[in-house]
């Protein structure tokens, strides 16, 4: 067994980072590295990045540079410390990060994570290492599973890939690029995977994938399986109380799909369908292959399916040739909707993609249709859970909240929920009555005192 040593990583965008940053650790486990939670401690510094936006790049090279100075500072301890970009801006970028920020050792794309230990070792020895060539070898099958105490730190609800790259070619979108194809995991893998995570006390499942929807997994039975058919099929994992999955894509939600949500309890009622625009000239444009109406008629069978169904969706305002009658539609769309929440961004022109060479829209007109869009998605936020004062939910407790003797969970509409409970009953699912409603979360009561009691003996 090698001398125990210490990785830290810190994950930018979206879930699909987060999942990846708990499968570089577990993949290092092995070889003797346990995770810390203090980038100046570690042996290993991982950045996971993010491509989708400007912003994000500058991010993490602001951050290697905080990080370069812990770095200096263990070598005057006569400590060594690595530092390893990872994700999607090294998949994008490739050896200009080793040009651009020489403090780095190793770049290591979004599908090559797998072979850390080896790009490891040949960067302990001195070479700078920037492996970023999409593998042949199927990366999920190569990883370490998860150690038990990982997942116990990592909470009761957890996230797990069954999807991954996009086919789809959004004009603004480097997904495609720096993801690559879409390639769904086998069934079988995804099964062990959510069992292993249940027996480690694990209570919800999010399946994610950047087109989650769109999943085709071969199953036991040599068949594509579909997502409504795996929810059916991790729905009787002893254990696992509710499921969830994101992103979906709105030309891929199926009939199989939507029937998944009148049928499984476990399935929670809240889907997140980003649609980017309410105008169809700006849709098609993006190259989304779907209208508004689309979009609404799906809404319209998921929520004939799942009546209290809800739903949260992304806007990217300032896409180019948005006009101010484009952007009216996009409020009317949210209007019509009535959207539990929503992400909003303004459009960022991202190299290597189709519209970043079109007639881009002044930054202060994009400036100024986002502060609109966020103030009309946040009232729609409010009246929403407004909606919910004196009710009783299902809350699935997840962690310590900010004082003591409370504790956080989620509502099935993915509200956080806060409650006086004993720690105990973290991993359960209680009904809970909403006495107030906050800007960021509700607060409750437990409503059934006897079972919150059982669960405490
Ligand atoms: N696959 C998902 C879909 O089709 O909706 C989303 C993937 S992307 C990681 C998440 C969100 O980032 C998108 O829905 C979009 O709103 C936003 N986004 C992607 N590229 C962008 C860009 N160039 N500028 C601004 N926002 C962008
Ligand atoms: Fe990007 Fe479009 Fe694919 Fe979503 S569907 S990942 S926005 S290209």
């Amino acid at each position: 067994m090698s001398k125990p040593r210490k990785v830290h990583v810190k994950s930018f965008g979206c879930q699909m980072n987060v999942y990846d940053s708990h499968r570089m650790a577990d993949t290092l486990a092995p070889g003797g590295f346990a995770e810390t939670a203090e980038p100046g401690e570690a042996d290993l510094v991982i950045l996971n990045t993010c491509h989708i936006r400007e912003k994000a790049v500058e991010k993490v090279y602001s951050e290697i540079g905080r990080i370069r100075v812990m770095k200096e500072a263990a070598a005057r301890e006569g400590r060594r410390m690595l530092i390893a970009v990872a994700g999607c801006v090294a998949q994008a970028e490739g050896e200009e990060i080793v040009r651009r920020a020489g403090v780095v050792d190793l770049v290591v794309g979004s599908q090559n994570y797998h072979r850390l230990p080896g790009l490891l070792a040949r960067a302990q020895a001195g070479e700078k290492v920037v492996d970023t060539e999409f593998p042949v070898e199927d990366k999920f099958a190569a990883l370490a599973a998860p150690a038990r105490d990982a997942t116990a730190k990592r909470g009761v609800a957890s996230f797990v890939t069954v999807q991954e790259g996009c086919d789809k070619f959004c004009t603004f979108c480097v997904v495609p690029y720096t993801r690559g194809a879409e390639v769904s995991r086998p069934v079988q893998q995804i099964v062990a995977e959510v069992e292993h995570l249940a027996v480690a006390g694990v209570r919800e499942i999010t399946l994610i994938g950047q087109n989650v929807n769109a999943f085709h997994g071969a199953g036991p039975d040599g068949e594509a399986w579909t997502l409504g058919r795996l929810l059916r099929r991790l729905a009787q994992v002893p254990g696992i109380l509710r499921l969830r999955y994101t992103t979906s894509h709105p030309r891929d939600m199926g009939d199989d799909l939507i029937a998944a949500h009148a049928e499984l309890p476990a399935l929670m009622p809240y889907v997140h369908l980003p649609v980017q625009s309410g105008s169809d000239r700006i849709l098609a444009a993006m190259n989304r292959k779907h209208t508004c109406t689309d979009y609404l008629a799906v809404i319209t069978r998921l929520r004939a399916a799942r009546a209290d169904l809800a739903l949260s969706s992304d806007f990217i305002v300032g896409f180019p040739g948005e006009t101010e009658a484009d952007f009216r539609v996009t409020l009317n769309l949210v209007e019509e909707v009535g959207f539990a929440g929503a992400f909003s961004f303004m459009y960022s022109p991202r190299p290597g993609t189709p519209a970043a060479d079109m007639e881009q829209v002044a930054p202060e007109e994009k400036a100024e249709r986002l502060q609109r869009l966020q103030a009309l998605i946040t009232r729609g936020q409010r009246a929403f859970n407004a909606g919910f004062a004196g009710r009783t939910l299902d809350v699935l407790l997840e962690k310590p909240g900010k004082l003591p003797g409370q504790l956080v969970g989620r509502s099935p509409y993915l509200q956080a929920v806060q409650v006086t409970a004993p720690r105990s009953a973290i991993g359960s699912v209680q009904r809970v009555t909403v006495i107030e409603v906050g800007s960021n979360s509700l607060f409750g009561e437990i409503a059934d005192a006897p079972q919150l009691a059982a669960v405490g003996a």
